[in-house]
């Protein structure tokens, strides 16, 4: 079967031989029109026409009210979760199978993360599991939700949409809701990822959005927050300009804010690539599409496919293998021919940092731990 892999990447990407990478950018648009057009401009930093451009673009593709352009993915989600209300001390509930920087960012909000086990599917939050283990830990006191074996505040949810596909959102909100506890997305992966019709990120109180080099489309670096609620997102641009009340030559300021603006100039290259969102994501789903019929023929591989009702971008395709074994021959045999592949994360709870975390039964989370791989994604050219 591993040799069978190689083969038929190296031929759906037209590159018989040389290292294939699992993911890049591509530039055939304006890119670098818009880049040159910000540099004319001199407004190449926070203040720009680009990045006015860009949240008017994310609100379009997204539906939300409001977006608001963030220098990365990583402080979008400190920032909403901080505007959400999570304080020092709080847990956040997230799932243990995501990037680090979900953690990562529920720890710069002050707060702890409370891991819940993921969907065999989906590979994102489980709501059964999450409304099980809710059951088992959570106590209201006057309409708010604690964990009672730490009797600390659950101040925020946060599930994430796992290589694009899309969590079942409405469940999990549903769930959250019966605890007042609210719902930031971490939808980093997931630009032009569908649940029921609407895209993802834009169902919970806020939604955050990523274009590192090596999402399905980028700034280069940079983030997002959108959500509907229009004070959320004035204090989402206030707090990310220092706190910074608006004068023509005064510096006066009312809280302690961040410096998390996206450039103008990164913001040119995000517009450039927005444009293209839907043909990479059509791309993405045709090879998607290839991958999942040449994998029906290996009885111990499963292509990880969208759920019924859910549209995914396919940002990265990943495959579950048999067990731990043989996930990591195919990964010695594919990166030994020169097709990167590589495996799901390593499991948050498990990081150093993150061991006494409070988490729930991760017995879904563990089994696909040790079995997904990422394999080829790129958008492929001349297709
Ligand atoms: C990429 C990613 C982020 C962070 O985005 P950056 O722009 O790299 O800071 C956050 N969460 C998830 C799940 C991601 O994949």
């Amino acid at each position: 079967m591993y040799k069978e892999v190689v083969q038929f990447i190296r031929e759906v990407y037209h590159q018989p031989e040389g290292f294939i990478p699992l993911h890049e950018p591509r530039f055939v648009g304006n890119e670098r029109k818009y880049v040159m057009d910000a540099i004319d401009s001199t407004f190449v930093s926070s203040v720009g026409a680009y990045v006015d451009k860009f949240e008017e673009m994310m609100s379009d593709i997204t539906g939300a009210k409001y977006a608001v352009a963030i220098v990365n993915g990583t402080n979008a989600l400190h920032l909403a979760l901080q505007l959400t209300g999570v304080k020092n001390n709080d847990e956040v509930l997230t799932q243990p199978l995501t990037f680090i920087a979900t953690a990562n960012a529920i720890k710069y909000a002050g707060a702890i993360p409370h891991f819940v086990d993921v969907d065999m599917e989906t590979m994102g939050l489980s709501p059964d599991k999450l409304a099980q283990h809710l059951e088992e830990i959570a106590e209201m006191r006057q309409g708010v939700c604690y964990n009672k074996n730490t009797g600390r505040r659950i101040a925020a949810c946060v599930p994430m949409h796992t290589f694009g596909l899309p969590v079942y959102i409405d469940q999990i909100i549903e769930v959250c809701n019966t605890y007042n506890i609210p719902v930031v997305e971490d939808a980093a992966e997931s630009l032009g990822s569908y649940y029921k019709g609407q895209h993802t990120g834009s169902f919970g109180k806020a939604g955050i959005f990523s274009f590192n080099g090596n999402k399905t489309v980028t700034s280069g670096g940079g983030g997002a927050i959108v959500t509907n609620d229009k004070d959320f997102a004035v204090k989402a641009k206030h707090l990310s300009t220092q706190a910074k009340i608006s004068h023509r030559w005064e510096y006066a300021h009312d809280a302690i804010g961040y410096n998390y603006r996206m450039p103008n100039i990164n913001a040119a290259l995000a517009c450039a690539q927005l444009e293209q969102v839907d043909s990479f994501v059509k791309n993405k789903r045709d090879l998607s599409d290839l991958y999942a019929d040449f994998f029906s023929n290996f009885e111990d591989v499963k292509f990880m496919r969208e759920t019924e009702n859910s549209k995914a971008n396919y940002w990265l395709n990943a495959i579950m293998l048999k067990d731990k074994k043989s996930r990591d021959a195919f990964l010695q045999y594919t990166n030994d021919a020169g097709v990167m592949t590589r495996p799901i994360w390593q499991l948050m709870n498990r990081l150093e940092m993150f061991k006494d975390c409070p988490k729930s039964d991760l017995s879904n989370a563990e089994f696909l731990a040790d079995r997904v791989v990422n394999i080829t994604s790129s958008v492929r050219i001349n297709e």
